[in-house]
């Protein structure tokens, strides 16, 4: 659709914000939706936060995804934020409501509709999650109520420990916190159901690692990795030759973006366009 006076504006906030995948899924969800609508991506700068949100209401932008670094940061600049995003100190959706500023988080929410979407039913599961960064705060915070199990794997202890504690404190669930380590993950992914790396081992600049030894994997196991580029990682490699499921990142990815534009747009997002658009942008990066 033409930008016109009337085209309303949407976008990412981060720094670096160039390689984000926003704008690529957004705009093809927008225009899928016959919304007369644009998407940009924002260079913010961390000690221009506060503008940018002032920027938000004085342009009149509708939405804006948050990315690094300014998670915690926008939080201070929030007329209102979601409980989850509250609790985790982490927002990387603002919806414009009048000039009314609202928070959330769909990192969570998007990764178990990656999960449930995909035929994965965390319910009643013993999960292993590697990581205590910020997306898997976000997936262990949802997550925890559903899950008969959460063993939370962090290279550093602390993080993952803080984590374990902040979930105990909000939900009855069973949760405990170990220092990765081969034994630690041989011995938790003996009988988890499902594994979760939340850590960003697996990333093209480390393409080639894993944490997981291959024999370690087995047919019964289902695997999310939420690495997305590349689009299959080592691990999602060799849990699928193990005859394990596997989930990918780029299912996280759009799933959390279709929930962003759903609480812009109050419409349901075109899923299939949005996984289009973004493979067909990860297959290009990757060629080149
Ligand atoms: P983050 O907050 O920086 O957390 C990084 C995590 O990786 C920490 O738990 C860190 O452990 C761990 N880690 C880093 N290097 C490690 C190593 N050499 N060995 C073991 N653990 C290591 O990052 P994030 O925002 O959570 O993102 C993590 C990954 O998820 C990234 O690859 C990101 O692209 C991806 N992601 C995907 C989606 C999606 O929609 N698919 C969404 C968000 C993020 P320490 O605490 O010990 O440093």
């Amino acid at each position: 659709m033409a930008v016109s006076g009337k085209t309303k504006v949407f976008g990412v906030i981060g720094d670096p914000v160039e390689h984000s995948l926003s704008p690529v899924i957004q705009n093809a969800a927008l225009a899928a939706s016959k919304l007369d609508c644009t998407f940009l991506a924002f260079k913010v700068k961390s000690t221009a936060v506060g503008k940018a949100m002032d920027g938000m209401r004085a342009f009149g932008i509708q939405g804006l995804n948050v990315t690094m670094p300014h998670k915690t940061a926008v939080l201070n600049f929030l007329d209102e934020v979601h409980q989850t995003a509250r609790a985790l100190k982490a927002v990387n959706t603002v919806k414009n409501e009048s000039d009314k500023l609202l928070g959330f988080n769909t990192d969570g929410t998007g990764a178990m509709s990656a999960l449930r979407e995909n035929g994965v039913e965390p319910k009643g599961k013993k999960v292993m999650l590697l990581g205590a960064g910020g997306a898997a705060r976000a997936i262990a915070f949802v997550l925890a109520d559903q899950v008969d199990e959460l063993s939370i794997l962090n290279r550093t202890i602390q993080p993952a420990a803080e984590l374990a504690d902040l979930i105990k404190e909000r939900f009855n669930s069973k949760v405990v916190a170990y220092a990765l380590s081969p034994l630690t993950l041989k011995a938790n992914l003996a009988d988890a159901d499902l594994l979760i790396n939340a850590t960003s081992i697996g990333m093209k600049s480390n393409a080639n690692k894993t944490l997981i030894v291959p024999k370690w994997l087995k047919p019964d196991l289902a695997v999310m990795d939420i690495v997305y580029d590349p689009i299959e990682t080592k691990l999602a490699k060799n849990a699928r030759a193990a005859g394990a499921k596997v989930v990918s990142g780029v299912e996280m990815l759009i799933y959390q973006g279709a929930a962003s534009f759903e609480i812009w747009t109050g419409r349901k997002a075109p899923i299939e366009v949005m996984r289009k658009a973004a493979l067909n942008h990860l297959q290009k990066v990757q060629k080149s």
